[in-house]
């Protein structure tokens, strides 16, 4: 490894004035991303500025909205009963990052940044209607999640710039959501392909009023299945609709074939797992419906 230099800053404005005097510095969270590039993929970073010293990014709070502050980790969120009664799309997520011992180091928001796109949580915060609230040495912003990703490893974060917290409304009765992923084995592996699905029924509690289906691993960002959810939309999840949801997924998918998959193997799996996951929000959601 490489030798680097390292600030612990209290503030984020300090940090953020760090980052932006210093090239190719890079903010450290849990680091379960970024010291494993530095160790083993001989990624050069001359500063890294670690963000644990600031309070502000540690708080979670899960009643009226979600709030996740950046330093936040998957396990503090996949253990929340607040988390998992309210946004149980994201325990899903949170609970399959890695190991404990990861989950107790890797955080929510490094995991956005990291921009994977094999990344479990940003399908089910994107399908959350999600925001990304950022600060940096031009002050505040806030950018949609589905907006936020700009290919594998990039986002639309500037130089100083710091993903200091997301946020998402509450969803309410007559909602669910689930996420499930495809690892050839059951821990410890990376999504060959994962699907994100957040449902609202009507008021009749059967039929689907609004949807969203988020699909990672096949594109090079986390993207929304627009047919997928048009097929869900106005139906009551029979087979039908399923058939055409996970049809559609397919198709709007854009995956490549690696070490892990073929393209044709990651659209098959889709068709399944859109299926799978729209057939278990939707049992969520009629158990909400209240
Ligand atoms: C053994 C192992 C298993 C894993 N399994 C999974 C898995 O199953 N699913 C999965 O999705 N991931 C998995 N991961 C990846 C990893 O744990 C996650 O991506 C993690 O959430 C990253 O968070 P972190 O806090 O460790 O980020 P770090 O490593 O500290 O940072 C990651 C990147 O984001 C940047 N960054 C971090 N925080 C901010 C911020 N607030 N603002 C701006 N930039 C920031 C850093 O500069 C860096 O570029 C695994 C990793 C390991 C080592």
């Amino acid at each position: 490894m490489r030798r680097f230099d390292y600030s612990a800053p209290m503030s984020l404005r300090e940090a953020g004035e760090i980052l932006a005097a210093a090239p190719d510095s890079r903010p450290l969270a849990g680091g379960t991303d970024l010291l494993i590039q530095m160790k083993e993929r001989g990624r050069r970073v001359p500063r890294v500025v670690a963000l644990r010293r600031i309070p502000e990014l540690r708080a979670l709070t899960a009643n009226g909205s979600l709030d996740i502050g950046a330093m936040v980790t998957c396990g503090e969120v996949a253990w929340s009963k607040a988390v998992h009664s309210g946004w149980p799309i994201l325990t899903d997520s949170a609970d399959l990052v890695g190991s404990i011992q990861v989950r107790n180091r890797a955080t929510i928001a490094g995991n956005l940044c990291n921009a994977a796109p094999s990344a479990d949580v940003s399908p089910s915060l994107i399908a959350l209607g999600a925001t990304a609230h950022i600060v940096g040495p031009f002050g505040e912003r806030s950018v949609p999640l589905d907006q936020f990703f700009r290919g594998p490893g990039q986002t639309v974060l500037a130089k100083g710039e710091i993903l200091a917290r997301i946020s998402a409304a509450r969803p309410g009765a007559g909602t669910g959501g689930a996420y499930v992923r495809h690892v050839p084995r059951r821990e410890m592996d990376i999504a060959v392909v994962g699907v994100a699905v957040q449902l609202k029924l009507a008021s009749d509690g059967r039929t689907v009023q609004d949807a969203r289906v988020v699909l990672s691993a096949v594109a090079p960002t986390p993207i929304r299945s627009a047919v997928a959810e048009k097929a869900l939309i106005g139906s009551a999840l029979g087979a039908e609709a399923l058939a055409r949801a996970g049809d559609g997924a397919a198709a709007d998918a854009r995956p490549i074939s690696d070490v892990r998959s073929s393209a044709d193997y990651r659209r098959e799996l889709l068709k399944v797992y859109t299926r799978r996951v729209a057939q278990l929000a939707y049992e969520r959601a009629r158990s909400n419906a209240g």
